[in-house]
């Protein structure tokens, strides 16, 4: 077996493989239908939100299907969407914003940097039409965890809109949807959640879901559109009925291992595992664990090791790590360890590159 060490899709449990071969259903029928309500319940019950105040809404698609539904359902014609950047996937939520014609300006920064909040607040300070701000919660570019309190605290106190990509921490990483206000949240099956690639979803407070319901840019990701006909049991189109099963029974192993906290504290001991051994050997971190997310941390390459080469060695060994993105291809490599992964595949992990360097 390989252990995917890539920020999804991830290794799964035989028990979310195996829901992958349950009946052939309809997505027109009732038992599609339960199934549907099942999985909007327990996204929901992951944070403890409740269904008058929040929905779930699945969409079938990649991640990025969920952040360009949320950035497009939500900001209205004359909104403007401040963009923050610290890594790919915040210059992502940009390029959607531009692609859409959507009103936006960003914050940029260097990959990794911390959010800039003097930054911030001047340009807050000097142009007050700013409706809704976007931001990734834990940037997997570089592994760098932002302040979701800090940002929430400022948008709170000016009356902007909180939208989160989340699709890498939902699961694993404190989010406080009531106490941070969040408006809306993006995020994936096939991350921490452990499911199959195939389901991304948005949670979204209703009353900012119902305020843009007459926004539409888009048909195919048009978040009121699945929200209205899911909370009556249906869905506009045909959504990924086996990545449903897998995502379901996900859930359910999740909760039945104690909920994000029993993840997110699984995490942190495999990650202060490869930390520390990797430092052992001289392979040091980007950046210091107190700004890192426990679900992927970035690492130099070994003296005279390329990636490719570091790559190959590894993945003969049965291991998958992942490069670096951009100007940081040549210099870094990643390892997450979201999914059905152990303890002991990582100590063996740090054997396996103890013998290669
Ligand atoms: C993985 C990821 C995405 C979405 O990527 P997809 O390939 O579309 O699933 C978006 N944002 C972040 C922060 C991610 O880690």
């Amino acid at each position: 077996m390989m252990i995917l060490l890539n920020p999804g899709p991830v290794n799964l449990s035989d028990r979310v493989r195996n829901a992958l071969l349950r009946p052939d259903l309809c997505h027109r029928e009732v038992e599609f239908s339960q199934l549907q309500s099942r999985i909007r319940e327990q996204l929901l019950q992951v944070y403890q939100l409740g269904g008058d105040r929040f929905a779930a809404v699945l969409l079938t698609g990649s991640g990025t299907a969920a952040m360009e539904a949320m950035i497009t359902s939500l900001v209205p014609e004359n909104g403007k969407l401040l963009v923050i950047e610290n890594g790919v996937y915040g210059e992502r939520i940009a390029k959607i914003a531009k692609i859409y014609r959507i009103h936006y300006t960003r914050l940029q920064h260097p990959w990794g940097s911390e959010i800039d909040i003097k930054a911030l607040l001047a340009l807050l300070n000097e142009t007050d039409d700013v409706t809704h701000l976007a931001v990734v919660h834990h940037e997997t570019t570089t592994g760098r965890l932002n302040n979701l309190a800090e940002l929430a605290a400022i948008c709170q106190q000016r009356n902007i809109q909180l939208l989160v990509d989340a699709v890498s921490s939902f699961g694993a990483e404190e989010i406080n949807f009531a106490d941070w206000g969040i408006s809306a949240c993006a995020a994936t099956a096939n991350k921490c959640l452990h499911g199959v690639p195939g389901t991304a979803f948005v949670i979204v407070r209703r009353d900012a879901l119902t305020a843009a319901d007459t926004i539409k840019r888009t048909l195919y990701l048009d978040l009121a559109t699945y929200c209205q006909q899911q909370d009556r049991g249906g869905t506009p189109f045909t959504q990924s009925v086996q990545t449903f099963y897998a995502l379901a029974e996900a859930l359910q192993e999740m909760d039945e291992a104690g909920g994000w906290r029993a993840r997110h504290a699984h995490y942190t001991k495999l990650a202060n595992l490869v930390r520390n051994g990797l430092e052992e050997m001289g392979i040091q971190s980007l950046l210091p664990p107190e700004n890192s997310s426990v679900v992927l941390n970035a690492y130099y390459l070994p003296e005279n090791f390329s990636y490719e080469e570091f790559h190959d060695k590894l993945k003969a060994q049965g291991y998958v790590i992942y490069s670096g993105q951009g100007d940081l291809a040549k210099s870094i490599f990643r390892v997450s360890t979201m999914g059905a992964i152990t303890y002991a595949d990582m100590e063996r992990f740090l054997l396996v590159v103890k013998q290669i360097i």
